[in-house]
């Protein structure tokens, strides 16, 4: 089978890296980067860490508005499509990038398999959401990551092209998340220099749409943040970086560490290594509930409800005050509650690629 896989963005990499590596051995691989995430620490970093194959098609496509970036993501993603001919279409997430390549394969009518089907906030305004909802319902083969995801897709009528397969965030948690050791990691500092990570600390980030837009947001998160007990660490998304760098001179931060992203495995040893985590992060707040790691999540809406038992992560408004309440709510950890899989996502979303084949 040939098998089109469509990445852009940060946690599309780590999803993919699991997932190739056992897809390629037994079908071929046309890796796709539309170059929706192009820094080096966003980017590259991942494929060199996670050992990642090189992309076949580097599209170079960032920026703009949405419409306008996939937009021209689609046109682009297109032409591989009809260069490569393949029996399906891989892709994962919610990004622009997952749309974009969703809509021009469905429209080739080569079917497309979509890793995170299900995934809902219920909420119109989060960009994301309508790139959820659009991709599953042009998808062949939905593979939920959760039960929850398998609910969503009943309501949606689209429960028997469901198939739950477990998070392959998760596995790429479970294999390289004790590759590092906090000593092995330096920070780079927006401020210049480098640091180590301190003995203890709390682990921040926040680049959302809705938490970036204006000052006040940012103002109440760090204001928050500063009140903590230890440093909080906190890797910069660029898309968050110069207004990061300017509020925190404007309130002469003192225990918040501005740094840039961090790689994979750094970021897995810190989840590993923080008291606790504040994001605004999908990814982040699973990793924060595979390492049992108490959470607060800066959004108005829940992503991932499995994280939320036992008060394990709290939603939080863009307030100090609410912040602080909820991360001062004690967590109750079930061991035995592993709701995103067995660690073997990537061989149970390949296992479904192939029956879909076998079943047209
Ligand atoms: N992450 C990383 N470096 C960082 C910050 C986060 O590698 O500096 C990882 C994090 O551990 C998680 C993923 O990036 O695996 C989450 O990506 P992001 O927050 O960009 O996207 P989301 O999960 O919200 O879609």
């Amino acid at each position: 089978m040939k098998v089109v896989t469509v990445v852009g963005a940060r946690p599309q990499f780590i999803k993919a890296a699991v997932v190739s590596h056992v897809l390629r051995r037994k079908h071929q691989e046309i890796l796709v980067h539309t170059g929706q995430h192009f820094d080096y620490n966003m980017s590259e970093k991942f494929f060199e860490e996670l050992d990642i194959p090189k992309p076949d098609y580097n599209l170079g496509i960032s920026g703009g508005t949405h419409a306008e970036m996939t937009g021209r993501m689609m046109m682009a993603i297109e032409k591989v499509l009809l260069a490569e001919k393949p029996d399906c279409l891989l892709v994962y997430g919610d990004t622009n990038s997952t749309l974009a390549a969703a809509l021009a394969a469905a429209k080739l009518h080569i079917p497309v398999c979509h890793v995170e089907a299900g995934a809902r906030t219920h909420s119109c305004t989060n960009p994301e959401e309508l790139n959820r909802i659009c991709t599953d319902h042009i998808s062949s083969l939905l593979l939920a990551s959760t039960a929850s995801g398998m609910e969503e897709m009943e309501k949606e009528n689209l429960g028997e092209r469901a198939v739950l397969v477990g998070d392959p965030m998760y596995d790429a948690f479970v294999i390289y998340s004790r590759k590092y050791k906090p000593g092995d990691i330096s920070l780079r500092l927006l401020s210049g220099g480098e640091s180590s990570i301190p003995d203890a600390f709390y682990y921040l980030t926040c680049h959302r749409e809705e938490n970036t837009g204006r000052d006040a947001d940012l103002q109440e998160i760090f204001k928050a943040m500063e009140q903590l007990d230890a440093p909080v660490v906190y890797p910069v998304h660029p898309r968050n970086q110069e207004r990061a760098k300017r509020l925190a001179a404007e309130m002469q931060l003192k225990n918040i560490v501005l740094a840039e992203p961090v790689g994979y495995l750094e970021s897995a040893c810190m989840v590993l290594n923080a008291k606790k985590i504040v994001t605004d992060s999908g990814g982040l707040q699973r990793e924060a509930f595979f390492a049992g790691k108490k959470c607060v999540t800066i959004l108005p809406f829940v992503v991932w409800p499995e994280t939320m038992a036992g008060n394990r992560n709290n939603l939080a408004s863009p307030d100090a005050e609410d912040i602080l309440a909820k991360l001062a709510l004690e967590q109750v950890v079930e061991s035995d509650y592993l709701p995103f899989g067995d660690g073997h996502a990537a061989e149970k979303i390949v296992d479904a690629l192939d029956e879909m084949a076998e079943n047209r």
